[in-house]
């Protein structure tokens, strides 16, 4: 097969996310403004059950903060941030609550913002991605669902365990590791994996130490992530990620043509959920070297710009469809 789909969008070696749990209006101090000096988008993880309120929940380090209303994650969402279900209360789901906590705060928090939720957020610990909770997550159609655990996603995974890595100024007790700005990085382009950071709302000093970062230290981490990365790395909310992930899984390609004249394939879905509301794809392509003078790829009989990334290989990122018909020929 000379046509091949390439593992992110843009044909990037690896990717960036940052999640920030609890969607505290303090963002606007310090992480909002070093986003837009860098044009790198965030994630709110939002408490449903507590939209606009002040913070007060059993001993939390943010008791006294406020969690953004619906209005002002609509401001986020303009501004390309994403939004996922942290839960309708943030305690412990048991297989009693789930309707509430996933299905309920799901409907909720989409009335709330104006967009489809696709991704849920455990809250407090792993012990919230327990099974009943991610099967009422497929249940309630949700794509993904975001752990604690500190580690890479990789093109191959499936996305009911989300692994994030935690951006804290030291991690909880035995190991006290301390803040890494260059934390997963270098294993993100090695596997040419995912990374997912994690943290609260950095301010001048963290909030708590395992539970957050300075505002300087997320400045560093996005110098370290926009220098190691250069052109290789894709920043991106979750779910644009998640799209393109499931819009990778489950196309196949079938040949129609492979001669010296033309390459000609079709595209076919195969099982792909009808909430992948972004359905993209960055197509690679072996073809004659004479084809790549104008490099150009026909969708369904348009022809659309395409890039060259190497001797007789073309690149082309096209919005795909069930059926769709891509073509290269001179
Ligand atoms: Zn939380």
């Amino acid at each position: 097969m000379s046509l091949h789909i390439c593992n992110w969008k843009h044909g990037k070696r690896w990717v960036y996310s940052i999640t920030y749990d609890e969607a505290l209006i303090e963002l606007h101090r310090f992480a909002v403004p070093i986003h837009e000096e860098y044009g790198i988008p965030g994630h709110l993880e939002a408490v449903v059950g507590h939209l606009g309120k002040i913070r007060q929940l059993g001993a939390s380090s943010y008791n006294g903060f406020r969690h953004m209303s619906g209005e002002e994650m609509r401001d986020m969402i303009a501004r390309g941030w994403g939004v996922g279900n942290h839960s309708w209360s943030h305690e412990v789901i048991k297989p009693d609550m789930v309707d509430r906590e996933i299905g309920e705060a799901r409907k909720v928090l989409e009335e709330a913002i104006g967009s489809p939720i696709t991704l849920f957020c455990s809250p407090g610990n792993n012990v919230n991605m327990a099974d009943h909770v991610l099967a009422a997550c497929r249940k309630h159609g949700y794509l993904g669902a975001m752990s604690l655990t500190d580690a890479l996603n990789r093109p191959g995974d499936e996305l009911f365990w989300l692994n994030r890595t935690a951006l804290h100024d030291q991690f909880y007790e035995p190991f006290y590791s301390e803040f890494d700005p260059f934390r997963n990085i270098r294993h993100a382009q090695e596997d040419g994996g995912w990374i997912i950071d994690y943290c609260h709302c950095p301010l001048e000093k963290p909030v708590h130490r395992n539970k957050d970062c300075s505002e300087s230290q997320l400045r560093r981490r996005f110098e370290t992530v926009l220098s190691e990365g250069n052109d290789e790395v894709w920043c991106a909310v979750p779910e644009e990620v998640m799209f393109y992930h499931l819009t990778r899984r489950h196309t196949r390609i079938e040949t129609i043509a492979d001669t010296p004249q033309e390459k000609r394939y079709r595209l076919r879905f195969d099982g792909l959920s009808e909430r992948v509301a972004c359905r993209t794809l960055t197509l690679d392509a072996d073809v004659p070297a004479a084809w790549c003078r104008e490099p150009k790829v026909w969708v369904n009989g348009d022809a659309q710009p395409a890039s060259l990334v190497w001797p007789r290989s073309l690149r082309a990122t096209v919005d795909v469809a069930d059926g769709m018909e891509i073509a290269f020929h001179e």
